[in-house]
């Protein structure tokens, strides 16, 4: 049984400052991410070592909205620097193997979007028509392929909110608001879609998934069992999800180290289940085979 554990980054397993919640004792802590030399995200350690010690018993495949360039700066959650076979991001646009993107992938992905009109510039009318207003602090383009509004949280009329996604998902366009960003995704760019290639291309039988916002839902969904952070916008839009999808308790980066202690419990399980049916030695050859952590799970 080959498990994959596809987890979403921001809100999920890791946290700036100001979305890791109250009480967190410093000591805790540990940075997993810099922008021009400041610390920008972190992790408890309990949480990184759990990450960590996943190792050969399931794949971790980071699946993220984060640009590459964006996703390459986070390099605590993984212990060797050597990149990991797999990683979603760009929310499913881009598939990297080897640290690189898997060209077919986003050809597919780029072809959909045309031909369904759901392109960055058939987009931008339509966000300067119903967005020209002064909460909209800045427009960005996400590597050509979505869009998202830095926004002011203040002044954001939160009661239109389930308007405007109307009319955008009428139009092809999924819209999740996280923080400070408002994002405006082609429907074609989905990270359960992404995920379930690299599910193949590993043979994965068994898929758990973690997340916090309307992004991750379909992940979690074609997921075998899912993990939505209590904190997140897809709990607080009490958006509708499928029974394997289980709710945190605790919340802030509480919620990452309840999530991974979960998979933890789960890998543990499948591994105990699997030397009982083949017996250990077997079992426990099979699992050392590459010499990375997350390159043992290779095809
Ligand atoms: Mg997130």
């Amino acid at each position: 049984m080959k498990l994959l554990f596809a987890s979403d980054l921001d809100q999920t397993l890791i946290y700036s400052r100001n979305s890791m919640g109250e009480n967190i004792t410093e000591i805790d802590l540990v940075e997993v991410e810099r922008i021009n030399g400041k610390p920008q995200s972190y992790m408890t350690k309990k949480s990184q070592k759990a990450l960590w010690e996943l190792g050969t018993s399931a794949f971790f495949l980071p699946v993220t909205t984060r640009t590459q360039e964006q996703y390459e700066r986070v390099t605590g959650i993984f212990e060797n620097p050597v990149a990991p076979r797999f990683a979603v991001i760009s929310n499913g646009a881009v598939i990297l193997e080897d640290g690189e993107p898997v060209k077919e992938w986003s050809e597919e992905i780029r072809e959909q979007c045309v031909s369904r009109k759901t392109v960055i510039e058939e987009l931008l009318p339509l966000i300067e028509r119903y967005f020209s207003e002064e909460w909209v602090l800045n427009i960005k383009q996400a590597d050509g392929w979505f869009v998202y509004l830095i926004i002011d949280r203040t002044q954001f009329p939160e009661e239109k909110l389930e308007f405007y996604a109307r009319l955008f998902r009428e139009i092809g366009w999924a819209m999740s608001l996280q923080g400070r960003k408002l994002y405006f995704m082609p429907e074609s760019i989905t990270k359960a879609r992404a995920m379930e290639y690299v599910k193949q291309r590993l043979n994965a039988d068994y898929v758990m998934a973690a997340g916090d916002s309307l992004l991750d839902l379909d992940l979690l969904e074609s997921a075998d069992k899912g993990f939505l952070a209590v904190h997140g916008e897809a709990v607080k839009s009490k958006a509708a999800f499928s029974a394997h999808i289980q709710i945190t308790e605790r919340s802030g980066i509480e919620a990452g180290e309840e999530i991974l202690a979960h998979v933890a419990e789960t890998a543990l399980q499948h591994r105990l289940s699997r030397r009982s049916t083949h017996g250990s030695t077997a079992s426990g050859s099979r699992e050392n085979v590459g010499s990375g952590k997350n390159r043992g799970m290779a095809e």
